[in-house]
Formats: structure tokens, sequence, C-alpha cells
């Protein structure tokens, strides 16, 4: 796997005697992997109650210890990691700020869920850029998804509408509706998003079925504060943290687990179509201690 590669525990524990200083350098690294700093010290006292003055007979030791913490952090949300399928069709707003991967992750999702047999449609809800429509569809032609779209321009929230109404009429499974991360307009971003949400209920009653944000993996705290934001204007059901593949350290996951109770549904892990990933707490667990 590709997760994780400067999370480097083994460093730090090679066969030595468990004792104050080396517990600080462990809160720290765990800080430093955006794990957060109440997890990380949570974490360290635990791991100080039962391992202090000890000498450490082997790394795994250390690694299954960190691995029953995190397990424990995560396990509540797993519970929650139902699909994005719920109904069909089912309607699923994308949101996150510029850049952090909504587009792709759309275009992935949409190859993952068609690669089951589904039927898909994307609506191109972010009207305010021309290449924005242009990715998208891109996207919709190179897995085989429907595209829906309006002229740039154009009210997004009348593109979540004709999404939704698209997807029932035309009995879809799924349909991802993309949003703009950023306005270029007066208009604030958050009552556009809410209005989306609003206006895709008239479309097909109930729906949006699900808020999907979008979080940079490699943004670390900048990440926990826009899903804190996002949360709070629009209400957010899941999360897909992308880019974890590159330099991020992934202790982002336990931070939005732990704070804010939402699953984490998807995890990003490269550029390409296939490079996405249901989240799983054991191979997540795995991946951080290999
Ligand atoms: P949007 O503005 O939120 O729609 O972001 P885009 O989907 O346009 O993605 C912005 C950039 O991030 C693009 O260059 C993507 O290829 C890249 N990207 C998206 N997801 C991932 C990922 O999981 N890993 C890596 N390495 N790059 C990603
Ligand atoms: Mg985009």
């Amino acid at each position: 796997m590709k997760l994780f590669k400067n999370f480097q525990f083994s460093n730090l524990f090679s066969k030595k005697k468990i004792d104050e200083n080396l517990l600080n350098k462990f809160e720290e690294l765990l800080i430093e992997s955006d794990v957060g700093t109440e997890i990380a010290s949570d974490i360290k006292e635990k791991f100080k109650k039962e391992k202090i003055g000890k000498e450490i007979k082997d790394e795994k030791e250390i690694f299954n210890f960190l691995g029953e913490q995190i397990s424990k952090i995560l396990t509540p949300y797993e519970k929650k990691l139902d699909d994005l399928y719920k109904s069909s069709p089912s309607i699923i707003v994308v949101a996150g700020v510029n850049g952090v991967g909504k587009t792709t992750t759309i275009g992935k999702l949409g190859k993952l869920f068609k690669n089951d047999g589904k039927k898909i449609v994307f609506g191109a809800a972010d009207t305010f850029r021309a290449a924005a429509i242009e990715q998208l569809e891109l996207w919709s032609k190179k897995i085989g998804a429907d595209f829906v779209k309006s002229d740039l321009g154009t009210d997004p929230a009348s593109v979540g509408y004709k999404t939704a109404k698209f997807a029932e009429e035309n009995k879809s499974d799924l349909a991802f509706i993309d949003t703009a991360g950023r306005l270029h307009t007066q208009n604030n971003l958050m009552e556009e998003l809410k209005k989306i949400k609003r206006v895709a209920g008239k479309g097909l009653e109930g729906s949006p079925h699900e808020t999907l944000l979008i979080l940079d993996g490699s943004q670390g705290q900048n990440a926990l504060a826009q899903a804190r934001e996002f949360n709070a204007a629009i209400g957010v059901d899941g999360l897909c943290v992308t880019k974890l593949d590159g330099s991020s350290k992934g202790g982002i996951i336990f931070a939005v687990a732990e704070e804010l109770k939402l699953p984490i549904r998807y995890i990003g892990v490269g550029e390409s179509a296939e490079d996405l990933q249901p989240f799983n707490r054991e191979e997540f667990v795995t991946a951080l201690f290999s």
C-alpha cells in the first residue's frame, strides 16, 4: 500500500526501555502526524500506564498496543460505514474547498460503482468555471456515466434539481452532484450549498441522501477546521479523505473521526480512477505500522 510512508514509529522504539523521554517523543510523533493533541496525549497516557519502566522485547509489542488504541478510537465509526448506495436513486452532494479532490473523487466513485453494475449520473453544479464542467464531463465519458449540466454561470442549485430529476426519470442508481469550492460571485458558499441541497430535494423528494465532504489528508489540522465549518453550516453525512498517498501522515483520520463523529467512507490514494478505497479500520492500522 502506498499509504503513510512518513509514519515512522519503528525508528523511535528500537529495543529500548520505555521512559518519560521516549514517551514524549512518541506523543510528538503522534501530534506531528495530525492525530490531534487530545488523542495523542490519551494514547500516550495509556501506553505509559502499561509499559513504563519495562523493557520492550520487540517492536511488535508496541505496534500491537498502538493498533488496539487506534482501533478503539475508530471502532464506533466503523458501524456507520454503510455505503453511499442507500436507495435507488441515491443522490449525493459532494462538497469541499477548492482543490481537495471533489471532481476527481466523483470520477473514482463513479468508476467504483459502475464496476459494481450501477447506473451513474454526474451533475455539474460547479457552474462558475468552464474548466470545472469540462473536467467532470471528461470523467463521465471515461467511466461511462450520464452527465447533466447547464450553461456557465447558471444557478448551481438548478443543476442539483435537474440531476436529481434526471436520476429518477432515467432510473440511475447513484447521482453525484459536483459543487464549487469557492464562488466567483458575492454569494456565500455555504448558502449556495444549502440551496443546492434544498432544491435537489424538490427534484427528488427525500434527496440528497448524502452530503459527502471531501478533505485533503495532506492539509492536516486545516482539514479538520474545514470539516468543522462545513458540518456546522450545511450538515455532513460522511467524509472522503484524499491524497493519503503523498506526504500526508494520515493522522487527520483520527482527529475528524473523534471530534466530528462522522464516518470516513473512502480514502483517495492517487490521481487515477482506481486510486480510491473504502475506508477499512484494520487495513488502515496495518498500513500505519507497516
Ligand atoms: P476539486 O477542486 O476539489 O474538484 O479538486 P480536483 O478533483 O480538481 O483535484 C485537484 C487535484 O488533486 C488534481 O490534480 C487531482 O488529480 C488531485 N487529486 C485528487 N485526489 C487525489 C489523491 O487521492 N491523491 C493525489 N495524489 N492527488 C489527488
Ligand atoms: Mg472540481
